[in-house]
């Protein structure tokens, strides 16, 4: 680092150069840790300069800070700020030119003097507007790229400049391309339309007025936690799991809005990301549903946590990719698609293999029937012929049950060894809804009665222990899901027999705390499915993969993530 200082140094005056800068002091959650190094450029052409120094060195840009938690050992790394220097706005026709480091308010206020409207949907949100850019923040039905004209912006190794309108920005639901490409916002133009000046304060403080009834504003936070997941909405979905309320140290669900989670006090940012995984272990064990943080965590666990690591977790979900999904259903149990529905996606999702893992046919109620394995093993055999681009495999999802010798489970699964030759391999999880698993006393322990909870942890983590030894199991599938198990007893079995333990996209199990457990086996590795169930969720990985991120392990330990570049 004291390096790269130096070269820092050539370009900024030392008031623009904080070591050691407490982020809690730049973020509007106003908790978490230090970053090594923050940076203050004043204009484009340091900027550019700035980011070339960067080039391959950790480092992350920072607007207003309001959708942003830096967790508690500090980011490693350096944070460009873009702050005040980047603030002005100009006026040409109806268009406001503004500097990326300019209030949401600055602009909103500016637009209502200058009597144009279009921003009043924005006015409100905090942070700068090159933020909003990056975020395609959006509020009140409206969305930044709805009156975004063009966008300047330095490419991430601040090789070039460029503009870009948004459509080239690829703007969609919290998203652009920025998140892939790192490019950097200098300057927004907005298109406005000449309005009353009169209406449009009105209107603005209407919203404000909304806002302000709706939502906690007077606590630090980043807004609404989660991204909003197809077909739901976060906060009801957070509500309806009965999380309103929940809370980790100082950090709670708002009981104002349950989309926000804020800071009452002195909250941490391990408060924060234990609660946010608290929130969506129950949405997802509920509903199914894995919420995604819209909010952007970064930086490292603190010592203590640390101990656990045992490697560099590195990066954002969007810095890698899946190259394979082991793990996804079809008709042939209760997934929606079939098996040329679930090939296509993975195709267009870039995946080199796929399996079709269909649940076991000991499940009463889902598993799939002996009588149409050879029918499933034909359409993967046609899949194999018609899609040469792309592995195609026969799997079975096997349902673990107590072994119990001399019976068709002896070896702990509801498949016998002679049907699993049947399967070019078989991974296996712990299911409801099967004889000889405890079925009934594990879903009473999912819904609260917890008597009993140590003998049954035993006999569970005996259950899976056993399948594991007495089978070929390539992956065990969300353990941790379903009932009490012993997760780093099993994570040891999972490296001595060779099995991949799985990071669950569907389940929310392994979590992150279960990956903080299972890491510390050494010669454990780990594999994310996205366990789909509709075709559209073929190869999706990011939820799993931010607990990983999360946990701090080392993404090289995943077999089927690698990075996004190569
Ligand atoms: C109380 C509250 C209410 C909120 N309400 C809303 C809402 O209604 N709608 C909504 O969409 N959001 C809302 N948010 C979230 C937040 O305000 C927005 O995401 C905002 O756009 C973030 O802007 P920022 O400048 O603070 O960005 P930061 O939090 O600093 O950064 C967010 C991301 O943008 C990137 N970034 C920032 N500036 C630039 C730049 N110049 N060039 C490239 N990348 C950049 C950062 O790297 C980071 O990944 C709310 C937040 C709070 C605290």
């Amino acid at each position: 680092m004291e390096a790269i200082l130096e070269k820092l140094r050539e370009i900024l005056k030392p008031e623009q150069i904080i070591e050691n800068a407490d982020m809690s002091r730049h973020t509007s959650f106003k908790a978490g840790g230090c970053a090594d190094v923050l940076v203050c450029p004043s204009d484009a052409e340091q900027l550019q300069k700035v980011l070339a120094v960067l080039s391959g060195v950790p480092h992350m840009v920072l607007g207003n800070g309001s959708n942003v938690l830096v967790r508690d050992g500090g980011y490693r790394g350096v944070i460009v700020k873009i702050g005040d220097d980047f603030s002005y706005i100009n006026r040409e026709e109806n268009r406001l030119i503004c500097g990326a480091g300019t209030l949401m308010s600055a602009v909103a206020r500016r637009a209502a003097s200058e009597g144009l409207t279009g921003f009043e949907f924005a006015s409100g949100i905090p942070g700068s507007i090159g933020g909003a850019v990056f975020m395609n923040a959006g509020a009140y039905g409206g969305e930044t790229k709805d009156i975004l004209e063009e966008a300047h912006v330095i490419s991430a190794d601040g090789s070039r400049q460029s503009t870009m309108t948004a459509e080239e920005l690829q703007m969609g639901y919290r998203h652009t391309a920025l998140h892939e490409t790192g490019d950097v916002v200098t300057e927004v133009v907005l298109k406005l339309e000449e309005g009353d000046e009169e209406e449009i304060r009105n209107e603005m403080a209407e919203l404000a007025k909304k806002r302000n009834s709706k939502q906690p504003v007077q606590y630090p936070s980043a807004g609404s936690f989660f991204k909003r997941p197809e077909g739901y909405f976060a906060g009801k979905l957070v509500q309806d799991a009965g999380c309103k309320g929940l809370s980790v140290g100082d950090a709670e669900v708002s009981t104002l809005h349950s989309g926000f989670i804020i800071n009452k006090g002195n909250a941490t940012a391990t408060d924060i990301t234990q609660l946010k995984e608290l929130v969506q272990a129950r949405v997802m064990e509920q509903f199914g549903v894995m919420l995604e943080p819209e909010v952007r965590i970064i930086g490292e666990e603190p010592e203590g946590a640390a101990d656990a690591v045992s490697g560099e977790a590195v990066g954002t979900v969007d810095d890698y990719v899946m190259t394979y999904d082991l793990h996804t259903h079809t008709t042939y149990s209760h997934g929606k698609g079939s098996v040329e529905d679930n090939v296509k996606v993975a195709i267009d999702k870039g995946l080199e293999y796929i399996a079709i893992s269909d649940h076991g046919p000991g499940h009463l109620f889902y598993g799939i029937k002996r009588s149409e394995i050879p029918n499933f093993k034909k359409d993967i055999e046609r899949m194999t012929e018609k899609y040469p681009q792309i592995s195609v495999r026969a799997s079975v999802e096997a349902n673990i049950l107590h072994a119990q010798p001399g019976t068709d489970h002896a070896n702990g699964l509801d498949i016998r060894p002679d049907e699993i030759d049947e399967f070019d391999f078989i991974i296996a999880g712990f299911h409801f809804g099967c004889l000889n698993c405890s079925s009934v006393k594990n879903w009473m322990w999912t819904h609260g009665f917890k008597a009993g909870e140590e003998s049954l942890r035993k006999s569970n983590t005996k259950m899976v222990t056993d399948a594991l030894r007495l089978n070929d199991i390539a992956i065990l599938t969300h353990p941790g899901d379903k009932g009490p198990f012993d997760i780093p007893e099993i994570a040891k079995v999972c490296a001595e027999t060779g099995t991949l333990i799985e990071i669950n996209g569907r389940h929310g199990h392994l979590t992150t705390e279960e990956i903080k457990e299972a890491m510390k086996v050494e010669g454990l590795e780990f594999v994310i499915s996205s366990d789909a169930h509709t075709p559209d969720a073929v190869g999706s990985f990011k939820a799993a993969l931010q607990r990983a991120l999360d946990a701090g392990l080392d993404i090289s330990r995943i077999v089927n993530i690698k990075g996004a570049e190569g």
